[in-house]
């Protein structure tokens, strides 16, 4: 169903976004890679879905919290592939502290990598999924979003704008045959994570293991096929959030 299409992955040099890349070329898509600063590793992702999956892959480097670089990005992906049907918003980052001594600079890279970023894609993708007829748009948010979490108020905060923003982007253009969803994770092993994993968080997940970047990109990949399924968020976290 989605061979042929073509899908932009945010963040997809190394992590989730790498995974869901990766699925998303498994499935026959062709892949947009945006990265913010790994070009050898974006352009391997690029390399590696072209080489085994044999769809077409183009990394593209983009601060998705810039307006006009996503405008101009988004524009240069429409002129490389034609069309684009699928927007996987993940790019992601934590700045993580409490709040009494949270600096404004991290309150503010992290609402606007994460919050804005994801509006700023959204934004200029919408008139090419309407020129399609068709778009499907996945937000990567967070448990931290729906649970809050003590060190993470600027990224619980960012998070939980991103499911908000899902659900009014629903409503908004179901009618257009644009469907826009969430995945909410839960502690999957990354660079992101690599160094907070310990028992206490292991005794926190029902399910008693780490989530693999798979098992999110599974969630993205039934999502995208999922035609009546919009405004949802479906958390990918062992039963953490429970
Ligand atoms: P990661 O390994 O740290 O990778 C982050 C990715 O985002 C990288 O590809 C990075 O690009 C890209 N990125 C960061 N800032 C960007 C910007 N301004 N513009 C464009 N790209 C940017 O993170 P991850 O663990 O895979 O997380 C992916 C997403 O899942 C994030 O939204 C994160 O909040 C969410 N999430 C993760 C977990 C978890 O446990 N890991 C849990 C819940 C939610 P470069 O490589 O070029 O820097």
């Amino acid at each position: 169903m989605i061979k042929g299409k073509t899908a932009i992955v945010t963040g997809a040099s190394r992590g989730i976004g790498e995974a869901i890349a990766y699925k998303l070329a498994s499935m026959g898509a062709n892949i947009a890679v945006i990265y913010a600063g790994s070009k050898e590793s974006a352009e391997n992702v690029a390399k590696l879905c072209e080489e085994k999956y044999k769809v077409k892959a183009i990394a593209y480097n983009c601060d998705v919290a810039n307006f006009d670089m996503a405008k101009e990005t988004i524009n240069k992906i429409k002129a490389d592939f034609g069309a684009v049907h699928i927007l996987i918003n993940n790019a992601g980052v934590t700045r993580d502290g409490l709040v009494a001594m949270m600096k404004e600079e991290d309150f503010d890279k992290v609402l606007d990598t994460n919050l804005k970023g994801t509006f700023n894609m959204i934004r200029h993708s919408v008139g090419l999924f309407l020129r399609e007829k068709e778009g499907c748009i996945i937000n990567i948010s967070s448990i931290s979003g729906i649970m809050g979490n003590a060190g993470q108020a600027n990224y619980s905060a960012s998070k939980a704008g991103v499911i908000g923003l899902t659900k009014s982007v629903a409503r908004e253009l179901a009618s257009r045959n644009i469907r826009c969803n969430a995945v909410a994770p839960g502690f999957i092993a990354t660079s992101m994570t690599e160094n907070l994993v310990n028992d206490a968080i292991l005794k926190a997940i029902p399910l008693g293991r780490v989530g693999k970047v798979e098992d999110v990109a599974s969630a993205v990949a039934y999502l995208v096929e999922a035609d009546y399924i919009t405004g949802e968020v479906i958390k990918v976290d062992g039963g953490m959030a429970i």
